[in-house]
């Protein structure tokens, strides 16, 4: 099963897609943690993303999707994988469909959080104080937000245009409630807003 966690910045989707992926019993794949994980040990690749990470810009495409195709191909991703994180451009979406049709898969469900802009502000902010992440400033954010509704968002609309099963998920409350939220909207129950 591919599934992809859709949401903006500050949405919850890292913590969601962890609890998410054990329970569907697919690897839990973020292209933000690989990146992270490349900055910290200084590959090629990680001082070549870690000043557009800290500008709150995309990576390259081309890159992006090397690194998916890598991660994808791995044997614990055969029976499929939660995608948290990418795609995040319409051409990131168009590479991972011709990528999934080349071994006869395709995105199975998009799940959409959905937090306002308010709530995403306080709760990156807070979690600036908390974990260090050099994207977490405020002016980062904003700008993470913008290359959110610009570049992101047209991708959830891709997939309404292809058919995809959409998943609209209120991603305001306890960590515990959004779970299930979720995992209603993946077994096809009422509590998510399926389209
Ligand atoms: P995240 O942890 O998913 O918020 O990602 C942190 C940062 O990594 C983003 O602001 C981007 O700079 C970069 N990044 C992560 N995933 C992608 C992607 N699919 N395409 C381009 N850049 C990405």
């Amino acid at each position: 099963m591919i599934v992809i966690l859709f949401g903006p910045p500050g949405s919850g989707k890292g913590t969601q897609a962890q609890r998410v992926a054990s329970s569907v019993g697919v690897p839990h794949v973020a292209t933000g943690d690989i990146l992270r994980a490349e900055v910290a040990r200084a590959s090629a690749l990680g001082r070549e993303a870690e000043p557009i990470m800290r500008s709150g810009k995309l990576v390259p495409d081309d890159l992006i999707v090397r690194i998916i195709e890598s991660r994808l191909g791995e044997s614990d991703a055969k029976q499929g994988a939660l995608l948290d994180g990418f795609p995040r451009t319409l051409p990131q979406a168009d590479a991972l469909d011709a990528m999934l049709r080349r071994t006869g898969r395709s995105v199975d469900v998009v799940v959409s959080l959905n937090v306002g802009d308010d709530e995403l502000r306080r709760r990156v902010l807070q979690r600036a104080s908390i974990e260090n992440r050099a994207d977490d400033t405020e002016t980062a954010f904003e700008e993470r937000l913008r290359t959110y509704r610009d570049e992101t968002a047209p991708v959830l609309d891709y997939y309404r245009g292809a058919g995809t099963r959409i998943a609209e998920v209120d991603g305001i409350g306890e960590v515990d409630a959004v779970t299930a939220r979720i995992s209603d909207a993946l077994a096809g129950n009422s509590a998510g807003v399926v389209v």
